[in-house]
């Protein structure tokens, strides 16, 4: 074929863009720019109560999050009425369709199960009451095609039933919307999911009675499955993209992960690729072809880590931006606004939570405590620390650290020699005022928090708590 490479993603608006979705836009994108092709959006929108703007903007939000542009004027199918309806009479009037009266539930059985009667072929009933128009699927042969991921596909005629193209009430269904909006779009590579495999055929059919020239290629991609190897499902799984910007992924690591649900570099490199960067040779190297048949998992473990690589992988600076906007939506953020001298903290103590969390909802649970006016304590972190000697220990260290220089390697090597000079454990001794300070046993490294903080604050945490342990 020497026409120009056409791919398009053809999501239904469904109020939230599915992880498959999103690899199915991404997989097109990369298809589209390693061929030097035009990357297409339809939205199939002609079930009307999917066409609200609302439902359609978040497709759109999605794609650009991830940093997916496309070419052209999306389609929107709810505004191809006019021509979905012309392919329907033009296959009644080419005798590739009859009109087709309904079987009652009652009935069924006499007509081996089928909601309509096959005989009506040969009626020529015209319009009428609950009737629909269907697509004479030829009796004998097969229709087969060669597809890009999972080879030849061959589907017996037989087993095709004669499927409805228009509906009793006058609306157009997605066989021949599907097929006339890739025609209209000179679509040259048809590039979506396998739950999709079956209606391909159809397709093929519609495509050959419509006197459209040609075919496109088809790839079907693997399902995405979870743990369990189930598919991924609303019900089980978080499948909505953009709850994983709500959970502190980046968009850079989604699109890195999802370029490998079937799809793997051939050097076995898998970390950090960037997919959407055309100068460092992604989109060349991705080619339909290698994607897998098989099953891809989805492991958010995985999916975890490369974001951990992309979130180091960020300038300082880039990190602060990217985390504050989790920052704003602390239930301590108006405190923050209110101090002066707080963002210059946040930005002292970020590049210790650079180096440490996965995602960039974890950012705000590092820092609050340095922005709270108390620390939020956890008991059994607090339990743990507060052994028999804590008490005296925090004695001395608030006494000593009134005097102590105020810089990070200072105060560490200070610490640690009150701590030899008491005969206590360093990691121990470290335990009370960790939890003091912080609330928490876990977080950034103690003597950079504590310079952040301010002698002042510190000493003053230390103190209350001392006082909590009486005696
Ligand atoms: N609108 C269909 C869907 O969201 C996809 C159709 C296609 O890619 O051909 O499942």
């Amino acid at each position: 074929m020497s026409s120009p490479v056409r791919v398009r993603f053809a999501p239904s608006p469904t109020g939230y863009l599915h992880l498959g979705s999103a690899r199915a836009a991404l997989f097109n994108w990369l298809a589209a720019r390693h061929m030097g092709g035009a990357f297409l959006l339809r939205i199939e929108d002609t079930d009307l109560d999917r066409s609200k703007p609302e439902l359609i903007e978040v497709i759109y939000e999605g794609l650009r999050w991830l940093g997916l542009d496309w070419d052209e004027e999306p389609i929107h199918q709810s505004d191809r009425n006019d021509a979905h309806q012309a392919a329907v009479e033009s296959l009644l009037a080419s005798g590739h369709a009859y009109w087709s009266s309904p079987v009652a539930e009652a009935d069924r059985e006499n007509f081996g199960g089928r909601a309509y009667d096959p005989a009506d072929r040969d009626r020529d009933l015209g319009p009428g009451e609950g009737r629909a128009v269907r697509f004479k699927v030829p009796e004998t042969g097969a229709t087969s095609w060669v597809d890009l991921i999972r080879g030849e596909i061959s589907v017996e005629h037989e087993h095709i039933e004669d499927f409805v193209i228009r509906r009793a009430d006058g609306s157009p269904t997605f066989f021949i919307a599907n097929v006339t909006d890739d025609a209209f779009m000179e679509i040259t590579h048809v590039i979506r999911g396998e739950d999709l495999i079956n209606v391909t055929p159809k397709y093929l059919l519609l495509r050959e009675a419509l006197g459209i020239e040609g075919r496109p290629e088809f790839a079907h991609m693997p399902l995405i499955v979870n743990e369990q190897r189930k598919k991924l499902s609303k019900r089980r799984d978080d499948v909505s993209l953009m709850d994983y910007r709500d959970r502190g992924f980046l968009p850079e690591a989604m699109v890195n992960y999802l370029s490998m649900l079937g799809w793997g570099p051939s050097d076995g490199v898998e970390v950090r690729l960037n997919p959407l960067d055309l100068t460092d040779g992604f989109p060349p190297m991705f080619r339909i072809e290698d994607v897998s048949s098989s099953p891809a998992f989805f492991d958010v473990k995985k999916l975890l880590f490369i974001n951990g690589e992309h979130l180091r992988a960020l300038s300082p600076k880039e990190f602060s931006a990217r985390s504050m906007p989790y920052i704003e939506a602390a239930d301590w953020f108006e405190r923050y606004s209110a101090d002066p001298g707080a963002p210059a903290r946040l930005a002292a103590i970020l590049p210790e939570v650079q180096t440490r969390v996965e995602t960039l909802s974890e950012v705000p649970g590092y820092v609050d405590f340095i922005f709270m006016e108390e620390p939020e304590i956890d008991e059994k972190s607090w339990n743990k620390a507060m052994v028999a000697d804590a008490a005296g220990w925090l004695d001395k260290v608030i006494e000593a650290a009134a005097q102590w220089p105020w810089e990070a390697a200072e105060l560490h090597e200070r610490f640690m020699a009150l701590a030899e000079e008491l005969g206590a454990n360093r990691r121990k001794f470290q335990a009370p005022v960790r939890v003091a300070l912080t609330g928490r046993s876990v977080g950034p490294p103690l003597f950079e928090s504590m310079v952040v903080m301010g002698r002042d604050e510190v000493l003053r945490r230390l103190r209350s708590a001392r006082a909590e342990l009486g005696g």
